[in-house]
Parts: C-alpha cells; structure tokens; sequence
C-alpha cells in the first residue's frame, strides 16, 4: 500500500506488501525464476554491490517471497524477516545462526518433538550446551541461566498439553544478561499472540499450520529487528540455503489473506467442543486456553488475545478408549497435522511424542488417553455431534 496509514491486521493481510508488476495484476504474481538479469556489466557489479537495491539471486530474496515477508512483518510488527522452505529450517536457522560452540540455551521442555531434538541432540553436537526447563515456573528459567547463556526458546501454548509460558518474564530474563528470547508462535498464530510487544526478540513460524491453513504446502519464517537479522540470519540464510519456494511463497500469500476469518472460527469452534467435552463423562480432563479453568488462565488472559484453534483432552479410558473414539469419528480425521480447515485429531503418544522416553512423556502430560484437537472450520454443531457419537459407543 502507498500510504502510511496504520491499517487494521485484517487490511493488511489482503493488501500489505504487495508488489505489483508492470502488468498491474489483481493476484500477486509468482515469480518462479532462480535468477535475475541485469542490463549491463555494470548494473551486476552495482547490484552484487548493494548499491543497486534488486534480486540476485532467489536463494538470498525472490519477489513473490517478498511480498509474503513484508506482510508478515506487517502482521507481526517486525522489521525484517525471512522467509524459509518449513517451520524447522525457521526454528533450526533461529537458533543455529546466532549460536557457537560454548554458548548455552534454556529452553522450554514442552516443544514441538523436531524442536525438541534440535535442542537437546543437535545442539550439543556442535559444542552447544541446552538446560531443558518446566516452562511453566518462571523460576525454572532464572536457575537454569549460566555465565554462557546466549538463547532462551520457548513455544507457547506447548504442543500437545496447551501449558502456557511467561513470554514477557523469560523475555525479562533475557535483557538482563543480554541473551535473546526466540518464541516459536505456531499454536498462537499471530493473531492471537504478539511475541515481539511481549518483549521476545525473535519469532518464528512453520507457515504450514494455520498460514497455509489449507493442507497444501509447507513454509515457515523467522522475524526480528533488522539488526538481528543483518547481524545473524543475512548471511546464514544465503549460504546455507533454506529458501522457501516462490510458488509456496505465493500459496502461503494466499492463505494470510483468508487467516482471520478462519482462525475465528477455529477457535469459536474448538471453545465450543472444549466446552462439550468438559462435561462429558467420559472425558477426564481438558486443557484450552480461553476456558476459566486452564491451569495457568491468568497468563492466557494477559499474554493472548482469545483461546487457541487446539483443544488437548484426556480421555478416562486411557490409549483403548482414545483409540476406540478415535476410529468412530466421521467429521474429524486423523492427522498429526494442525491448523487445517478440516478438524484433525492425534494421539501424540504414539505419533507425534513417540520418540520420548516414557518419564519424558509423563513430565509434559502426555498420558495414554490424551488425544490433540485442531479444530477446522466445520459447522460446530456437526464436530459436537461427531464427538458425541464417537463417545457414546465408549
Ligand atoms: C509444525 C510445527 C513446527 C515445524 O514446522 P514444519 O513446517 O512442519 O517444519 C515447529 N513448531 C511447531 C509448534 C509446530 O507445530
């Protein structure tokens, strides 16, 4: 857009950062080249320069993945950001490109299983040592701090559980012996969270989830001040290449433009089903940020602007019941994915957190009748009614 009119986030995930071609196209063009040309000798010496602002080369920067990185930038009130080819090379790139051998990272134990090795396994190959912490206790980051800490990572809401973390205090933490704070906001969707104003200083995404939100493609990225940015991920991104495809660039464009109408219902939909299942009878616990009884909804109402598109539920008859309603559902599918249109349930024990160990799965709660919801955008009533029917054959 022209102007500097501050528009609302809703405006900008339409319009924001769009860059138009000669031919004036309504859709935002995919720019499917590795390359670009230059008009003389000297216009490449300029641009490899940096004297001339264009593309070189699309592994650095590609126009269509511009325009997908200046409206998140938008989105998330960051000033640069980097576009990458999944949510791991986002969350690998975050951490590795600021890191050495030496460093220390605290990091939330409850992530996303990928997350988790790259902490706890890969890491410390390259010399890098990590504390993981029970994130929901503040004070678990402040005693796991050493001389060397140089990175705290957290993910809130945690997948599969929904536990929530202090954003603001880790973040507090972290300017007081000059670390940084790196949040992976997946399970929020920047709608619902800002980890920037909360005071983190890097964010990052798989765009696969709710940005995609449609099953298609995967895409993640990383977003920060342009200093950070310049400083640590420019060069680290060039030469280690985890580009995101311009066509997914364009897809994932696509889907921003239709993000709040469908993380709306989400969560209209998953507060609604939470609600059901609370009081059925079969259903031991459920965990949803946004209900009067989340463990930690204090932090929820401070930290987020409304309940999240997941629901975690743990069913009294442990891994048979889990299963057993599992198989009858019709509407919901079966899926480890998330943040889809259509509703997806898995059993994260023997999925998504297969790898842990037992006493690592009992730590975070993941327990055989444990089941995640991704709510989709279906009529509510026919989710309510899958799960009842579901449930009653129990
Ligand atoms: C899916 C996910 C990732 C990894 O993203 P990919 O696009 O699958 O690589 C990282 N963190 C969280 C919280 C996720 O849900």
């Amino acid at each position: 857009m022209t102007s500097n009119r501050q528009f609302r986030p809703a405006t900008q995930l339409v319009h924001g950062g769009t860059s138009r071609s000669g031919f004036g196209e309504t859709s935002e063009a995919i720019f499917l080249t590795q390359g670009f040309v230059y008009d003389s000798a000297e216009a490449a010496e300029a641009r490899f320069k940096g004297e001339d602002p264009g593309f070189v080369y699309s592994r650095y920067a590609n126009p269509t993945n511009d325009m997908f990185e200046k409206r998140m930038c938008l989105m998330e009130g960051a000033e640069d950001a980097r576009a990458t080819a999944s949510g791991m090379a986002a969350i690998s790139a975050a951490l590795l490109c600021q890191l050495r051998a030496g460093d220390h990272v605290v990091s939330a134990r409850a992530l996303f299983g990928s997350c988790r090795w790259v902490v706890e396994t890969l890491l410390p190959r390259y010399g890098i040592e990590s504390t993981l912490v029970d994130g929901r206790d503040l004070a678990n980051f402040e005693t796991a701090i050493r001389p060397n800490t140089k990175v705290f990572f957290l993910e809130s809401p945690t997948n599969p559980t929904l536990e929530v973390v202090d954003i603001a205090g880790v973040a507090k933490l972290a300017n007081q012996i000059g670390a940084k704070l790196v949040v992976d906001n997946v399970f929020a969707t920047p709608l619902m969270q800002k980890p920037l104003e909360l005071g983190a200083h890097v964010v990052a995404y798989s765009a696969t989830k709710h940005i995609d939100g449609q099953g298609r493609c995967l895409g993640g990225v990383v977003l920060s001040d342009k200093d950070w940015i310049d400083e640590h991920l420019h060069d680290y991104f060039r030469h280690t290449g985890p580009s995101l495809s311009p066509f997914n660039a364009w897809t994932l464009l696509k889907g921003l433009e239709t993000l709040p109408l469908r993380v709306r219902q989400q969560t209209e939909n998953a507060a609604r089903v939470a609600d059901f299942l609370a009081d059925h009878p079969a259903i031991a616990r459920v965990i949803y940020p946004g209900r009067a009884d989340h463990p930690q909804a204090e932090i929820c109402a401070r930290q987020m602007k409304g309940g999240s598109t997941l629901v975690a539920l743990e069913l009294k008859g442990g891994k048979e019941a889990a299963f057993s309603m599992q198989n009858r559902l019709e509407v919901v599918k079966l899926s480890n994915n998330l943040g889809d249109t259509k509703s997806l349930i898995t059993h994260p024990a023997t999925t998504t957190h297969k790898n842990l160990s037992e006493e690592a799965r009992d730590e975070l709660g993941i327990g055989p009748g444990v089941l995640r919801l991704s709510a989709g955008i279906e009529d509510a009533q026919d989710l309510i009614e899958d799960f009842d029917r579901a449930l009653s054959g129990l």
